[in-house]
């Protein structure tokens, strides 16, 4: 079994400094437990979050262990009642090339008729309930509002402005290069697009959403967020899925100097997380199958080969090179 364990807690950013290659025989596999061999890592912001030495919505890692992780693997040996060889499973993986579990932490995949495996780390899996309940449960969106959407060209991202176009909105994508405001706009079919790193966020804004904003899905938290507060509707929603402009802060920042519209504009902000909505995953996987069946909803995957790269892999996340959901295929032979 190869292994990424982790070293050290990043002080910033995260990086192979923090991690330590391992490298042990596979146990022998005893009765009630499933050997997993990992096909498919999905490489998340939120990663870098569970490698702080506080609790978050889990625990963090701890200093020894294999990095956590979400992934999709197939059964390769079984002596567990509910999986059998050749079975695919999803779950916390790990950041390594196999597992020998009892099976708590997986879930087999019932992978649907003509659908790619890998879809099940983006629309069909975890991204895509991100996009769909945040989006249709704390956004509530109705046609002819405006949504703007931040890390707009991103997984998560990109799948909410398009199911607020399917839902009848005026689209606004945050991103940060032209061509990936081009690709929201001529590819996905968003209003308008505005690079955040280039010119006044403020004024574009104003150019772009001239009747104000009804939903704003945040993705990034810090400046973005301060802005966005500051051009609600009343009645505005906020779904505050992530915060990835602060996951590297050393130290905690002021709270935003405009949180007082929401009192001045009556405005929600809710704070989710995917999991909370497990337990109605059918209603977003039958929602997005659809649409996705139907030429609806469009999809990157950015795959890179080999478990070694994972930590450099990883930082893409966060100089924004990646151009689609972030996947590596654990063992390319
Ligand atoms: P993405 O595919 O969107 O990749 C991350 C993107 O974030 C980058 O490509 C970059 O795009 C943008 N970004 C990075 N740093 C900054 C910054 N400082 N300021 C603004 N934008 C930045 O990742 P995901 O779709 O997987 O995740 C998006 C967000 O959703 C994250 O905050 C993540 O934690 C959150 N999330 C929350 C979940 C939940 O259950 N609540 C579940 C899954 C994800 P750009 O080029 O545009 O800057």
């Amino acid at each position: 079994n190869k292994q990424w364990l982790l070293k050290s807690r990043p002080i910033d950013t995260l990086s192979v400094e923090n991690f330590q290659w391992h490298e042990q025989a596979i146990p022998e596999l005893k009765d009630g437990e499933v050997l997993v061999r990992h096909l498919y890592l999905s490489l998340d912001p939120t990663n870098r979050i569970w490698t702080n030495s506080w609790d978050s919505y889990l625990p963090p890692v701890k200093i020894g262990e294999v990095m956590r992780g979400i992934g999709i693997g197939v059964v390769e040996a079984s002596r567990h009642s509910k999986f059998k060889p050749g079975d695919f499973v999803q779950g916390l993986l790990n950041w390594q090339t196999h597992m020998l579990t009892h099976g708590d932490q997986l879930a087999r995949l019932n992978v649907a008729e003509g659908v790619p495996l890998t879809t099940y780390h983006g629309l069909l899996g975890m991204i895509g309930m991100t996009a769909y309940f945040g989006l249709m449960d704390i956004g509530q969106p109705k046609p002819g509002e405006t949504l703007v959407v931040s890390a707009a060209a991103g997984a998560v991202g990109s799948l909410v402005g398009q199911i607020g176009k399917l839902e009848g909105c005026r689209v606004v994508g945050i991103a940060g290069s032209d061509d990936k405001c081009r690709w929201l706009v001529d590819e996905l079919g968003f209003d308008a697009a505005i690079n955040y790193k280039t010119g006044d966020l403020e004024q574009q804004l104003e150019a772009q959403c001239p009747e104000g904003i009804d939903i704003y899905f945040d993705n990034v938290g810090g400046d973005i967020l301060n802005i966005m507060l500051a051009h609600l509707n009343i009645g505005a929603r906020i779904p505050l899925c992530g915060m990835i402009s602060t996951y590297n802060d050393k130290e905690l920042r002021p709270g935003p100097s405009n949180i007082g519209a929401l009192l001045m504009k009556r405005a929600l902000i809710k704070g989710f997380i995917v999991s909370d909505y497990f337990d109605r995953a059918k209603e977003a996987g039958e929602y997005l199958l659809n649409a996705y069946k139907n030429d609806q909803l469009k999809f990157r995957l950015e795959m890179h080969d080999g478990l070694e790269n994972a930590p450099h892999v990883f930082g893409k996340l966060f100089d924004g090179s990646n151009t689609g959901k972030l996947v590596l295929k654990v063992d390319p032979d």
